[in-house]
């Protein structure tokens, strides 16, 4: 992990690239607390939390006014309950099964949760996400579940060297993305597209995305 002034140098030149473009998300899995304070004082606005006791352990020590926790791991449908209340959307909606579960959690708070669907994009079968065709009927599917907010999409792109590799795949969701926005133009909850990691997060905003997940290229190598 970088040190604190080469965190807040990352957070600066990485906010002046994205220029407004997209909202940036600091991806926080294995930072502690007090870091993850530091890059709040830094400018972030949104952290992205990974697996769900990561987050309950650290959740007192957050530093919580003004800011947005997301969860943007995969999520097992038995720790839904004790991540309901603590984040403000999840971008990892990858199942009906799982859709059923956070309607369940969030009616019996009295919530509504925002969710962004996760894409497989190349259908690999090793990630989770939806084979890009499923979306809309899974959107269909989905609609009578009033505690959930559908918001936008989501995905994980498959690994590369070269960061414009991925251009096709974020073209193609990004299509899809607009596509639902004008069917449902009535739908202003329908807003984010989860694009973008440290390594390709200026040709995912070249081609769409409104929120970068990003995590080593602000914290350094994860240990
Ligand atoms: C870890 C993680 C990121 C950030 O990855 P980096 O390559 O370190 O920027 C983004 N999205 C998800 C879902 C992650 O798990």
């Amino acid at each position: 992990m970088y040190g604190r002034d080469e965190i807040r140098k990352n957070i600066e030149r990485i906010l002046s690239e994205l220029d407004g473009r997209a909202e940036l998300l600091a991806a926080t899995k294995t930072i502690p607390a007090d870091i993850i304070n530091y890059a709040l004082e830094c400018g972030v606005r949104t952290i992205g939390e990974n697996r769900a006791d990561e987050l309950l352990e650290k959740y007192d020590a957050i530093r919580k006014e003004g800011i947005e926790i997301h969860f943007i791991g995969h999520l097992q449908r038995n720790k839904v309950k004790k991540i309901i209340d603590k984040v403000s959307m999840i971008h990892s909606l990858d199942s009906y099964e799982l859709a059923c579960e956070i309607e369940k959690q969030a009616a019996e708070r009295g919530l509504r949760m925002r969710v962004l669907i996760e894409i497989n994009l190349a259908s690999e079968p090793s990630k989770s996400g939806l084979p890009i065709e499923e979306v809309r009927p899974f959107l269909d599917r989905i609609r009578p579940l009033t505690h959930l907010i559908p918001s936008g999409l989501m995905a994980v792109p498959p690994k590369t060297d070269d960061p414009e590799d991925n251009r096709k795949l974020f073209e193609k969701i990004s299509q899809l993305f607009i596509d639902i926005l004008h069917e449902n133009e009535d739908n202003r909850e329908w807003r984010y597209l989860s694009l973008g990691m440290s390594g390709d997060y200026l040709p995912a905003v070249e081609c769409g995305s409104n929120l970068v997940r990003i995590g080593s290229a602000i914290f350094g190598p994860r240990t």
